[in-house]
């Protein structure tokens, strides 16, 4: 099946071409200035099909698939997509203002280009539905959370759904009985404790701003620290940029690009070392933390752009794991590829991994096998 995968953002829509069948990427892009050069996404949508016609050599796409950040408490799945379920990932939009309403539009404008495409969406947040209710519930008045939804959803859910199964084939276990700690580490960055190959906790809460220190997040602080500044004057706006756009390692260390970073640091910039031991002491602690969630890991993960190609932030991070009998192979840590591999010690009580995600992949995939499985030949809008 040739399945297009598409990520809309509101200025931008990134795109992929995956054969699923032989698992070759035919080919990917992205248009943007959607807004400006280009008007909308149904032009944006106009531009594609024209690169598609070229790039695909008159081969027709049989299914879109299409990155939804927000699924709420509805979706644990991929779906089919249809007019209700549309409008339902448009309801959702307080919960994602930034990324809903572009998905949305995205979904539309493929609808009003190629009426008989089906199409899935696929959620970030899916993965984890599994979390059970101790996990998910802040202790906070429950009108908060019957009125506004205010829960802890989590994150990354289709790369921990494409890396958990993956690293227990790697180790030889049963996907369905995997414990393990997965640290998606790029941009954004969060950890998930998996227990029975299913997500029971993760670091992002109600939205991707909480847990870990990321590029430009903050990742966990006290909460009074808003009350304090809002008594001060800041307003809503402010502290959302503030603690999305200005904060984590571009805070600390001046610029959010790890690799950057990392080259600072090494010529004895003392604010990118401490970035870096910030960062890399939250996520350990975090480690820590699920490793007795899922009643003893038996492996730590690490994937995403940082996690699959930082050695050095991953020895930051694993040499604070001794107490959990977990010993830093530095030769294999230092190694280089695309595979899935061991960077501990044959002695460490627990394996550490990299295994490299691929979320477009995954996207496919899934879309490919919602489609195969589903009776209707396309969806009703
Ligand atoms: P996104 O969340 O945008 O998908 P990625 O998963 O691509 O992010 O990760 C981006 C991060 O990975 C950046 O901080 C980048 O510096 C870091 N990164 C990529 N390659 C390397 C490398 N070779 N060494 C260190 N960091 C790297």
């Amino acid at each position: 099946m040739l399945v297009l995968v598409i990520n809309s953002g509101s200025s931008s829509l990134k795109y992929q071409v995956r054969d699923t069948d032989s698992q070759e990427l035919l080919t990917k892009g992205l248009i943007d200035r959607i807004g400006d050069v280009i008007p909308d996404h149904t032009a944006a949508l106009e531009e594609l099909s024209t690169r598609l016609r070229r790039e695909l050599d008159g081969r027709s796409i049989d299914a879109v698939g299409h990155r939804v950040v927000h699924g709420g408490e509805r979706f644990s799945e991929p779906v089919l997509v249809n007019n209700e379920i549309v409008r339902s990932i448009e309801r959702l939009s307080p919960l994602a203002p930034l990324h809903n309403p572009a998905s949305a539009m995205g979904i539309r404008a493929v609808h009003d280009k190629w009426p008989s495409i089906p199409q899935v969406a696929v959620f970030d947040t899916a993965f984890h539905r599994t979390l059970p209710e101790r996990a998910w519930r802040y202790a906070l008045p429950d009108s908060l959370y019957r009125r506004h939804g205010i829960r802890r959803y989590g994150f990354h859910g289709t790369s921990y759904g494409f890396v958990a199964p993956a690293a227990a084939r790697f180790l030889g276990i049963e996907p369905e009985r995997f414990r393990a700690v997965i640290a998606h580490l790029g941009n954004g960055a969060s950890v998930a404790a998996i227990q029975d190959g299913k997500s029971i906790d993760t670091s992002m809460g109600f939205t991707p701003l909480e847990g870990l220190v990321m590029g430009t997040r903050s990742g966990d602080v006290d909460p009074s620290i808003l009350v304090f500044l809002a008594r001060q004057g800041y307003d809503a706006d402010t502290l959302d940029n503030m603690l999305n756009r200005e904060s984590g390692l571009k805070a600390l260390a001046g610029e959010s690009d790890m690799r950057s970073i990392e080259e600072a640091a090494d010529a004895g910039d003392e604010r990118s070392r401490l970035a870096l031991a910030v960062a890399a002491y939250r996520l350990a602690k975090y480690i820590g933390a699920y490793h007795v969630a899922v009643g003893g890991a038996q492996a730590v993960v690490f994937t995403a752009g940082i996690g699959e190609n930082s050695g050095k932030f991953r020895e930051l991070v694993v040499d604070q794991l001794g107490p959990l009998g977990i010993r830093l192979d530095p030769e294999a840590n230092l190694a280089r590829g695309k595979q899935a591999r061991l960077i501990s010690t044959p002695d460490s009580a627990i394996p550490a991994l990299v295994v490299p995600t691929d979320e477009e992949e995954a996207i496919a995939e899934a879309t490919a096998a919602v489609v195969a499985g589903s009776r209707k030949p396309a969806a009703s809008f």
